[in-house]
């Protein structure tokens, strides 16, 4: 899961991110409103974790404003009590869960999954390029054609496919996909975008993968 914390106590924030990233989710860290917005309203992660009193605002503000903007990424809300004086008014701005500080990192994790767990209890299918997707049986077809990827390369397909209509650049493919953003390393991007080209291609259509010249790669929605 890709999660956005926005905190600006470098103590807590480094306790959460050392936490979530050993149980292998994604973190982007923002310690201010204005550094949070734009990641938060691009639509690109699948959980945020806001805490409310921020250097520049009112994180209620961002809560607002992503809901205003029909962004509907879940929000769990970490603040001390006396900072969420108003629950029900929390909710109902559109925050989907709170947690109050201090709090265990056990509970924490417990609530990151139930927030992002409807990716596990439904098979979702994602459909681009004529391709059909099935991330929980890790399934991907063409009509009734089955095609085998290796595990990386359906999770690069995957990725590509979550985020079609989008051009992508090989860092955050790297990043997403290989969890690393070591730029030496992005040449391995060319190499498996060749091998998933290889496989599901067509000689009578397109690539499935175009190649979006001067930043990356995009699945045509
Ligand atoms: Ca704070």
């Amino acid at each position: 899961m890709r999660i956005l914390l926005v905190e600006d106590e470098d103590r807590i924030a480094s306790f959460i991110l050392k936490g979530l990233t050993a149980e292998g989710h994604l973190l982007e860290r923002a310690a201010s409103g204005s550094e949070a917005l734009e990641s938060a309203l691009s639509g690109r992660n699948d959980l945020i974790l806001l805490d409310l009193k921020l250097p520049d605002g009112d994180g209620r503000e961002i809560v607002r404003r992503l809901r205003a903007s029909r962004v509907q990424t879940p929000i769990l809300v970490l603040s001390a009590l006396n900072e969420i004086n108003d629950k029900v008014a929390l909710l109902d701005l559109g925050a989907n869960d709170y947690l109050t500080k201090p709090f265990s990192f056990r509970e924490l994790a417990a609530r990151v999954r139930a927030l992002t767990r409807t990716d596990l209890a439904h098979p979702e299918l994602l459909e681009a390029a004529g391709l059909t997707l099935d991330s929980r049986a890790r399934v991907v077809s063409r009509g009734t054609r089955r095609y085998r990827l290796s595990a990386r390369e359906f999770t690069l397909l995957e990725y590509l496919m979550r985020h079609a209509g989008e051009s992508i650049g090989r860092a955050e493919i790297l990043e997403a996909v290989w969890g690393t953003s070591s730029y030496t390393e992005s040449n391995v991007v060319d190499v498996y975008i060749r091998y998933l080209r290889r496989k599901l291609d067509t000689p009578d259509a397109p690539s499935v993968i175009e190649t979006v010249r001067g930043v990356g790669y995009r699945v045509p929605a």
